[in-house]
This record gives C-alpha cells, sequence and structure tokens, in this order.
C-alpha cells in the first residue's frame, strides 16, 4: 500500500518505520524537522511507569517494560540501563511497604528481563550514593532499574533505519487538510493521494481532524512538563514525592549534569510550550528541599506537551494509553508514551 504518515515525533517515525518493514511504501511529512516537538523534550526513560501501577494500569506497565527491554536491546549505544533510588523517609506519604509492594509487582511484570530486581537499600547506603541528601526523617531506600535514553538521538536513528527500509521523509512540509478517502492537502494547496493516512501527530491530532472538517473520535488533554538542566553532577538517579503532594520528581544523571522534572500543568495548544517561572520555583523548591545545601545554577529548561486522551480530572491519574482509531482510509493515534512507541507502531500497522 502507499501510505503518508503525518508527524516526524517518535511514533509517527516507528510506524513509518513499522510500516515499510512490512513492505508499504511510506512517505513521511513533519511541518518543521523530525524530533523537535514533545519527544524530544522528555524525561529520557524508557520505562515501565512505576507510578501508573498506582493507578491498577498493569496492562501499560507490562506493556511498557517488554518496550523497555526492546529499546535496550535495539539501540544499546543510545539506550542503557539507570538505577534509580526511591528514598524512603518517615513523613512520606507512601510507606516503605506500599513502595515494596509496588517494586514486587513492577519486577514481577518486567518477566524475564535482563535488569536487575529491585532491592532495599539501608540508610547509610542511600546517603553515601547520594551525599548532602536531606538526612532527617530517612530510613533507606529502594533501587530499581530503568532505561534511560538520549531521545533525540534515539529518534535520529529511528529515522534512520526507516530510511534504510525505503520511507521517504518530507520535512518542513505541513499538512494542512487530510480526508477519509485518503488524500493530503500540503500547505502550498498540493493534493496528494494515498491508500491510508495516519494522523500521528502528538498533541496537534485532534487539531488536524477539525482543521480538516472531521469529527475526533476522542479528545485530548495538553498537560505540559518542564524541565531544569543543572550544571552539577548527579551521583544517583532519584524518584522524589514532592513534599506534601502525592506527585514524584525525577533527578537523573544527563550528560554529565543533573535532570531534574518534571510538572504537570494542563494548557491549550496555543499557549506557549515554555517552563513558566512558577513551574521553576517549583522544580528548585523540591531539589532545594532534598539537597538544602547544593550549589548550583540552571543551565537550560525545557518542556514538551503530553497528549493525554482526556479521562481524569487529576493529569497526574490520566492515563498513558493510548488509541488508534480509524475513520475510512484514515487512522488517527491519540496519546501515548516514548517507550511504547514500536508496539504503538505494531497496532498502526495492523489497523491499515
Ligand atoms: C515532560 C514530558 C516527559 C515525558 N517523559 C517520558 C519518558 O520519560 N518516557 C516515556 O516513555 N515517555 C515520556 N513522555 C511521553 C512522550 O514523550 C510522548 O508521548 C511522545 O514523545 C509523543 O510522541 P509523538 O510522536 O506522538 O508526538 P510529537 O513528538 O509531538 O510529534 C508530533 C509531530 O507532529 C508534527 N505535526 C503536528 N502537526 C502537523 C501537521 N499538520 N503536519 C505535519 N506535521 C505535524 C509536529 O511538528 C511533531 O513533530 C513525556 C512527555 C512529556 C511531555
Amino acid at each position: 500500500m502507499n501510505i503518508a504518515v503525518i508527524g516526524g515525533g517518535i511514533n509517527g517515525l516507528c510506524c513509518a518505520w513499522r510500516m515499510a518493514r512490512s513492505g508499504h511504501r511510506v512517505s513521511l511529512y513533519e511541518r518543521s524537522g523530525i524530533m523537535r516537538a514533545t519527544s524530544s523534550a522528555s524525561s529520557k526513560l524508557l520505562h515501565g511507569g512505576l507510578r501508573y501501577l498506582e493507578n491498577r494500569e498493569f496492562g501499560l506497565v507490562k506493556e511498557a517494560l517488554r518496550e523497555r527491554s526492546a529499546w535496550l536491546e535495539r539501540a544499546p549505544e543510545l539506550a542503557h540501563p539507570v538505577s534509580l533510588v526511591i528514598p524512603v523517609y518517615r513523613q512520606g506519604r507512601r510507606r516503605r511497604f506500599t513502595i515494596g509492594i509496588g517494586l514486587f509487582i513492577y519486577d514481577f511484570l518486567a518477566g524475564e528481563s535482563a535488569l536487575p530486581k529491585s532491592s532495599w537499600l539501608p540508610r547509610q547506603a542511600v546517603l553515601e550514593r547520594s551525599p548532602g541528601l536531606d538526612a532527617d526523617g530517612l530510613v533507606g531506600g529502594y533501587e530499581f532499574f530503568d532505561g534511560q535514553m538520549d531521545d533525540y538521538q534515539l529518534g535520529l536513528w529511528v529515522a534512520h533505519q526507516a530510511g534504510k527500509s525505503g520511507v521517504s521523509i518530507f520535512e518542513n512540509s505541513e499538512i494542512v487538510r487530510v480526508d477519509p478517502q485518503g488524500a493530503i492537502t500540503l500547505g502550498s494547496g498540493e493534493i496528494r493521494h494515498f491508500d491510508r493516512v495516519c494522523n500521528v501527530t502528538g498533541p496537534w491530532a485532534v487539531r488536524l481532524l477539525r482543521a480538516s472538517g472531521i469529527a475526533s473520535p476522542l479528545e485530548l488533554d495538553l498537560v505540559r512538563g518542564s524541565h531544569l538542566v543543572l550544571n552539577v553532577p548527579c551521583p544517583q538517579a532519584m524518584l522524589l514525592e514532592v513534599p506534601g503532594e502525592r506527585r514524584i520528581l525525577f533527578v537523573l544523571p544527563w550528560k554529565g549534569k543533573t535532570l531534574l522534572g518534571t510538572t504537570e500543568v494542563r494548557q491549550l495548544l496555543d499557549d506557549p510550550i515554555e517552563c513558566s517561572a512558577e513551574e521553576r520555583s517549583y522544580l528548585l523548591a523540591v531539589f532545594r528541599h532534598y539537597w538544602p545545601d547544593a550549589e548550583f545554577d540552571v543551565e537550560q529548561q525545557f518542556s514538551g506537551l503530553r497528549p493525554l486522551i482526556r479521562g481524569h480530572q487529576d493529569p497526574n491519574r490520566t492515563t498513558r494509553e493510548y488509541a488508534v482509531t480509524r475513520q475510512g482510509s484514515l487512522i488517527s493515534v491519540f496519546g501515548g508514551k516514548w517507550t511504547t512507541a514500536m508496539s504503538l507502531a505494531e497496532k498502526v500497522t495492523d489497523a491499515l
């Protein structure tokens, strides 16, 4: 079949690559440059999403854990295992027992993974791993493993593989209209015809349908997440409870520096996708809470827009699941995580 994929984020690139491997002729259209939007503004984790277990999303976590392993095998030079510690404090909202059960389930859902299983670390070991960490009320911590990647470079690697499989990639090519008969309209007004058109435009999926006069089968909640890069090394990756909240922040080693994120702020599609002063203060307050004596500067900040299928009032509890819908020859993707991009591509290929 002759297929158009619209969107050059990780989901569009994986779809294009997967379809080309099945023998389809694929053209991918990206309105700016590939991997320039949400997919390069992630927390850079290939993970099952431990905290989604609290929302009982066992299916999603299991799928993501399988995909985590697949990425680590597929591109070992751009993705590697990372040790993460969850420090447990007496004053924390989650008890040691609850976290232990969660990690037991996480390990179980991971099945035969090459990554080590989680284990308990005594208080002193946690403090040795992260000098300067607030010791007040610290009981110890759990260590577990996930994958870490260079999201931008890994996406370019996928694009390279897609190209080798025959995908034609058109950058700076905005699609202004799609239709269920398989036609797409470029910004220049030129119309091209395909057997199938895949709308994989992430946060912009509903907008493209509306601009085309097509009712969207699903709605998206757009939730901005911001990160800061601090100019100090991060000796140990950690998952930290935001004091007084159930939210979790990541503190991760990133190219010799510290990556700190993330936030959850609902916004409209036309609002700027930028870290606000409030988000910056929020992130820094949490970091200073845990490392009160740390000296550092903020070197960089970046933000992305999560395309979440509309559901829960609280973005923290909204599902990270994705959905693939079909209207005639038009297939649309809603939601999804970086980690699950390849299994999403599998489902979109099935939907062809
Ligand atoms: C703060 C944050 C942290 C995250 N952390 C993680 C994580 O650690 N691990 C994980 O697994 N997931 C994570 N995610 C989720 C993950 O990053 C996203 O789900 C994923 O990147 C979405 O990819 P996408 O290809 O669907 O969208 P995008 O990457 O946004 O790609 C869509 C593309 O479509 C293009 N486009 C839009 N409209 C048009 C048009 N009309 N014509 C042509 N092109 C168009 C856009 O320019 C864009 O390049 C995170 C998300 C956020 C926001």
